[in-house]
């Protein structure tokens, strides 16, 4: 059996193909001592500085909250303490906290333009990053500060998100994949060398990435990016704190 780039063990991950997916039918296919695992599943598992989903399962009139994700053999969907869980063969529907969900989007796809933004303006590259809703550090390899950095810093990511660019998720041939500049600029070297498909986020005309994290549709989804605070890390790194609010 070969497995399928959006499989993870026995569960199918629907969120990698539809990122606006918050409902969907399942059935139970095992159970651990706290988890679960559902032969489909839009929890995103974290991964890539973005965190994992929070949601609930539901059957029958009842209800048991997910509390996390745990990425083993299987995905197993981590059930609050002193809540049901399904037996096995059970049908449910799981659903996503939405708030959440969207929220990390937004920031996900808000880091993705912001790495593009200093890239292209001050030639500096990401050296690591994480985020939680709408709250989120970015790490860039910057041994001098220009003038004005974090003024034009906003001034750019305001004007690319006025600019409403398409956020475009494809997934590639390895081979094409590396073909294209920005991935071998962001990520040649992270991806695991028996991947044979790479799944691509591409604001379209600014930043290309390898990545499976979820993201918005166009960048005027993300809304304002405020750079709250930048910190010298020493040996040339700067971190940008940077906090996302409401068009
Ligand atoms: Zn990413």
């Amino acid at each position: 059996m070969t497995t399928r780039r959006d499989q993870h063990g026995r569960t199918q991950r629907l969120e990698l193909a539809d990122q606006t997916l918050r409902e969907w039918d399942a059935v139970v296919l095992a159970t651990t001592y706290d988890s679960v695992v559902l032969d489909r599943s839009a929890f995103y598992p974290g991964g890539g500085g973005q965190p994992p989903d929070y949601g609930v399962l539901l059957w029958g009139g009842v209800q048991a909250r997910v509390v996390g994700v745990r990425k083993g053999d299987d995905l197993e969907l981590v059930i609050a303490d002193g809540d049901p869980h399904p037996p096995v063969g059970t049908a449910v529907r799981g659903a996503i906290e939405d708030d959440r969900r969207t929220a990390l989007m937004r920031t996900h796809s808000g880091l993705h333009l912001l790495s593009g933004v200093v890239f292209r303006d001050f030639g500096a590259l990401v050296t690591g990053g994480n985020m939680e809703p709408l709250e989120a550090r970015m790490d860039f390899n910057l041994p001098e500060l220009p003038e004005g950095f974090r003024e034009r810093v906003e001034a750019a990511c305001a004007l690319e998100v006025g600019a409403d660019r398409s956020i475009d998720v494809s997934v590639l041939p390895r081979a094409d994949a590396f073909a294209i500049p920005d991935i071998i600029r962001t990520a040649t070297n992270l991806l695991p060398p028996d991947l044979a498909e790479v799944r691509i986020v591409d604001i379209v005309g600014l930043d290309t990435q390898a990545d499976g994290g979820t993201h918005v549709a166009s960048t005027r989804a993300i809304g304002t990016i405020e750079v709250v605070k930048i910190e010298n890390k020493g040996k040339g790194f700067r971190r940008l704190r940077v906090r996302l609010h409401d068009a």
